[in-house]
């Protein structure tokens, strides 16, 4: 069974329909990114997966439909997103910030574990954690919006454009960290803009073009897709 069954999804913004009808499934473990132009419709499926816009379609999580279920609610289930920006509380510390992560689990020394193992994911976080949230470099922030995401326990990280502004040698350390993540065992769905690098880390994906899904497949055949080629990775 699929983790997480998307079918017919549809988003507006108003009378722009950002999303039309678009169909995916992600299974438990796998990491599956979606790419596509500037203003395709990524980020917005993304963030009516995590219920942060209403959305009409199907969206089915471990078999069951999230779409009347209350935020909260998702991250008890296992559905942790980071998004575009990062959101992080800049006037927090780096670790109230990670504890903020934990706010729907009670158990304390599975909490104390995480911690930890955000320290040993982030070592600079480790460094920081006494530093004001804002104060952070971009890739820290970034960094820190993954950690405290993880820090719910989630079973499927929604990540919403963790490149963006950030130097190439930042990026690849985060993508680094998005490999590990994933070979944990967290089910992945990344948006990004950088087809190449999202390709590179993941095992299938989805093109998205004016709100539809153009093209799907694993990330390897696409990789040798001309047409990817030429439309997405610039060549
Ligand atoms: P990008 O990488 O530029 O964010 P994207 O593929 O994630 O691209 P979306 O941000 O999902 O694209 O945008 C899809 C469409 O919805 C675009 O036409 C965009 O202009 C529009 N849109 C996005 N956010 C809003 C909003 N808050 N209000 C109105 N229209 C919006």
């Amino acid at each position: 069974m699929s983790l997480l069954e998307v079918h017919d999804l549809n988003v507006s913004y108003g009378g722009i329909k950002a999303v039309r009808g678009i169909s995916l499934e992600i299974a438990a473990g796998e990491l599956v990114c979606l790419i596509g132009a500037n203003g395709a419709g990524k980020s917005t499926t993304l963030k009516a997966l995590a219920r942060l816009l209403p959305a009409s379609g199907k969206i089915l999580y471990q078999g069951r439909s999230i779409v009347q279920m209350p935020v909260y609610d998702l991250v008890r289930q296992g559905i942790a997103l980071v998004p575009e920006g990062r959101g992080i509380f800049g006037r927090l510390k780096v670790e109230e910030n990670l504890l903020m992560g934990a706010y729907s689990r009670s158990d304390i020394h599975g909490i104390r574990r995480d911690l930890d193992h955000s320290y040993h994911l982030f070592p600079r976080l480790f460094e920081r954690k006494t530093q004001q949230a804002g104060t952070l470099s971009g890739g820290e922030q970034q960094m820190l919006a993954i950690a405290r995401a993880l820090m719910s326990r989630p079973r499927l990280l929604l990540l919403d454009e963790p490149s963006m502004g950030l130097a190439p040698l930042m990026v690849n350390k985060i993508f680094d960290t998005i490999r590990a993540i994933s070979a944990d065992g967290v089910t992945i769905l990344l948006v990004e803009q950088n087809a190449r690098l999202a390709l590179d880390v993941s095992h299938r994906a989805y093109v998205m073009e004016g709100g539809t899904i153009c093209l799907s497949g694993e990330a390897s055949t696409l990789l040798d897709d001309p047409q990817v080629r030429h439309a997405y990775l610039g060549e």
